[in-house]
C-alpha cells in the first residue's frame, strides 16, 4: 500500500507530520487512465459504472475544474526542468503571461470561470467549456500532476472504502487547503510583507461583480496589476520560484506551528477518519437505507447507490430481495440466522460490509 504522502507534492515530504507516512489503499475503482465514469471505462463489474446514470465525457473526465495553485507550488513547478514537466511548465508560463488570475498569492481561475462553476447545473464531468486548462487532451492526463493542489490531490469519483473513504479524502482536502493558505501567506510575509500588512491576502477571497475585463477574458487594467505586484511586476516567475525556496527551507516543525490549533484539530479528525477507512467494522445492527437508489439492470442484477451519485454496488436480484430483512431491530447475526433457516439464503460478511461502506445498509 502507498503512503498518504505518495499522493501529494514531493515538497510536503519533509514538512508534514509523521501521520502522513501512514498507508492508504490504492483507489483502484477510480481508474483515471481508463475513466470508470465514462462509457469507454465501463466494465460491468460489481461497483463499476453500471447503475450510474450521469456519466463523464471521455474528453473531460472529472477535470471540469480549474485549480487554485498556491505561489510556492507554482514556483516548484517552474523550478522543475525535467522533460516530463515541460508541457505543464509551458501552460503555467502562458497563464502567468496572461495576467488573468495571477496574483502574488495564487495562480487561480478567472473570475468568470468561478461564476460559471458556481452557477452551473449538473455540469461536473460533462461541460467541455469548463475543462481544466492543464488537462492534456491527447493523453487524457494532467500536465501538472506532481504539483496539483488540494482538490485535485484528493478527488476520486469512487472510493474503495465507500462513504468512509470519501470522508477521509475530504478531510485530507481540508488539511491540505489550510496548508496551502498558510504556506502561501508565509512566503508572502517573507517576500512581500506589505501584501499581508494591507490585507490583500484576505481580500483575494472576496467575490466581486464581474468587471469588463473579467467578462472579456482580458488582463486586469495595467494600474491595478502594477499595484498588486509592485516591484515584482514583470518578474512574476522569479517571485514564484522564490516562494518555493522559502517554503522548502522551512524546518519540519515549521508547518505544525503555522497551522496552529486549526491544524491540530484537522489532523485529529483526519487520524480518526483514516482508521475508519482502513479498518472497517461491521455495525452490530443494520437496516436497509430508505435513501438507497435502486436500478434494475438488463442481466437481472440490481445497482444500488446511496453515498454518491457516482458509485453503485451491483447485487444479484435474489440477494437484493434479502435486504428488506434488515430493519434495524435485531442484530445482523440474528437476521442472517433467520435467512439461513427460513429462506435457505445468506449474505456473507464481506458483502454486508461493502453494502455498509456504500451506506446501502446503515446503522439505525
Ligand atoms: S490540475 Fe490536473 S488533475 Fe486537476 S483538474 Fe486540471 S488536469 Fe485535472
Amino acid at each position: 500500500m502507498p503512503r498518504i504522502l505518495d499522493s501529494l507534492p514531493a515538497l510536503y515530504q519533509n514538512l508534514f507530520p509523521a501521520f502522513f507516512q501512514g498507508q492508504v489503499p490504492i483507489e483502484e475503482k477510480a481508474t483515471c487512465s481508463n475513466c470508470a465514469m465514462s462509457k469507454q471505462g465501463a466494465t460491468g463489474t460489481v461497483g463499476a459504472v453500471d447503475g450510474v446514470d450521469r456519466l463523464f465525457r471521455p474528453d473531460t473526465k472529472c477535470c471540469t475544474y480549474y485549480p487554485r495553485l498556491p505561489n510556492y507550488l507554482v514556483g516548484a513547478l517552474l523550478a522543475d526542468d525535467s522533460p516530463a514537466m515541460a508541457e505543464g511548465r509551458r501552460r503555467i508560463e502562458e497563464k502567468i503571461d496572461s495576467r488573468i488570475g495571477v496574483t502574488p498569492q495564487w495562480v487561480k481561475p478567472p473570475a468568470k470561470f468561478n461564476y460559471l462553476y458556481k452557477n452551473g447545473n449538473q455540469f461536473f464531468g460533462r461541460a467541455r467549456s469548463l475543462r481544466c486548462p492543464y488537462y492534456a487532451e491527447d493523453s487524457g492526463g494532467c500536465t501538472i500532476w506532481a504539483y496539483r493542489e488540494a482538490v485535485c490531490s484528493t478527488y476520486f469519483c469512487k472510493y474503495v472504502a465507500g462513504a468512509d473513504g470519501r470522508r477521509f479524502w475530504m478531510s485530507l482536502k481540508t488539511y491540505l487547503s489550510l496548508t496551502e493558505i498558510q504556506l502561501a501567506r508565509y512566503a508572502l510575509l517573507q517576500l512581500m510583507p506589505e501584501y499581508i500588512e494591507t490585507g490583500k491576502d484576505k481580500s483575494e477571497n472576496a467575490t466581486l461583480p464581474l468587471s469588463v475585463e473579467d467578462l472579456d477574458d482580458a488582463a486586469p487594467p495595467e494600474r491595478a496589476y502594477a499595484e498588486l505586484w509592485r516591484a515584482h511586476a514583470g518578474r512574476e516567475r522569479d517571485f514564484y520560484r522564490a516562494c518555493y525556496d522559502v517554503v522548502r527551507a522551512l524546518p519540519p516543525e515549521g508547518l505544525t506551528q503555522m497551522l496552529g490549533l486549526d491544524g491540530t484539530i484537522e489532523l485529529r479528525v483526519l487520524e480518526k477518519l483514516h482508521g475508519a477507512a482502513n479498518a472497517p467494522r461491521l455495525p452490530r445492527v443494520l437496516r436497509f437505507s430508505p435513501e438507497a437508489t435502486v436500478k434494475w439492470l438488463p442481466d437481472g442484477s440490481v445497482a444500488l447507490g446511496a453515498y454518491s451519485e457516482f458509485d453503485a454496488v451491483a447485487l444479484p436480484g435474489e440477494a437484493y430481495a434479502l435486504l428488506v430483512e434488515f430493519t434495524g431491530t435485531e442484530p445482523v447475526e440474528a437476521v442472517r440466522h433467520r435467512l439461513r433457516t427460513q429462506k435457505q439464503a445468506d449474505l456473507l460478511e464481506d458483502v454486508l460490509l461493502e453494502l455498509y461502506r456504500h451506506r446501502i445498509l446503515v446503522e439505525p
